[in-house]
């Protein structure tokens, strides 16, 4: 499942490929995908034009000035594909299932064999508040997210620190594999109860981890998409060293530690953690 490190590669991604286009055609050729799409979807886009590529969570929004905003999410399995003009005659695959057509001859294709992924339409300048985002926590890459907006969240909360930072409403973006991380970083064990975490050390430790943990992925992305889109046009997933995801009976990779990452399931996930150095 897409991060928010994915999720902004494949923005930055769209972004440098799509920015400026003018949509010509939307063929919608499922009836749904999570929710149904919005009325008149592919008539509201016809001539569009794609101006800014936000992203808020792991939802990308692509502002269309006077026609409005597209808001999208990738679900479990969704995936953008741009086929240039000089592409070989595009024929859609079984689980292509909206595919836009710009003014050029470019083409955006997303394709989702789970269907969980998502498109809406809100009026121009809306985005923010639909109701899949308006209730969305601080982004961990702004400049809102900081020591003191953790310490208040965490403040008296007796829920293990891994389900605090999954949810939402409290910090938008972050999911099972970069909390794991983030948490490996800080040096904190994940069942660690969110309010038992320390104003002194820990909080800032943690406030520091997530946003690096996520400009480290990032970094990784954007050099791997540069890659992959080069041989087959794809924006997608990529691969990142983890330090400690899915990575259960391996050694530590801190030097001095001698401990074994251990899985743990917590509310029916996996946490990964080395028992010896997060605390
Ligand atoms: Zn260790």
């Amino acid at each position: 499942m897409p991060e928010l490190p994915e999720v902004e590669t494949v923005r930055m991604g769209l972004e440098e490929k799509l920015q400026g286009k003018h949509i010509r055609d939307v063929d919608v050729r499922i009836e749904k995908l999570r929710f149904a799409f919005p009325e008149r979807f592919a008539e509201r886009l016809r001539g569009a034009c794609l101006r800014r590529w936000l992203r808020r969570g792991k939802y990308i929004v692509v502002d269309m000035e006077a026609a409005g905003c597209l808001i999208a999410h990738l679900g479990m399995s969704g995936r953008f594909t741009v086929l240039e003009e000089a592409a070989a005659p595009y024929v859609p695959a079984r689980h292509d299932h909206v595919i836009f057509t710009f003014e050029d001859g470019t083409r955006l294709i997303y394709s989702d064999p789970r269907r969980f992924g998502m498109m809406d339409l809100t009026a121009p300048g809306a985005w923010a508040g639909h109701r899949l985002l308006a209730g969305m926590g601080v982004e961990p890459l702004s400049n809102g997210f900081h020591a003191g907006i953790l310490a208040d969240a965490a403040s008296g909360r007796k829920s293990p620190v891994k389900a605090f930072l999954l949810d939402q409403r409290i910090i938008a973006g972050l999911g099972n594999i970069y909390v794991c991380e983030a948490l490996y970083r800080a040096g904190i064990a994940p069942q660690r109860p969110a309010g038992s975490l320390t104003p002194d050390r820990e909080i800032p430790a943690l406030a520091a981890a997530i946003p690096a943990v996520l400009r480290d992925a990032i970094a990784a992305g954007g050099s791997s998409l540069k890659d992959y889109a080069h041989a087959d046009g794809s924006l997608g997933y990529f691969q990142y060293g983890f330090a400690v995801y899915g990575r259960a009976g391996e050694p530590c990779r801190r030097a001095e530690c001698s401990g074994q990452i251990t899985r743990l399931v917590q509310s029916g996930r996996s946490s990964f953690y080395c028992p010896e150095c997060q605390l």
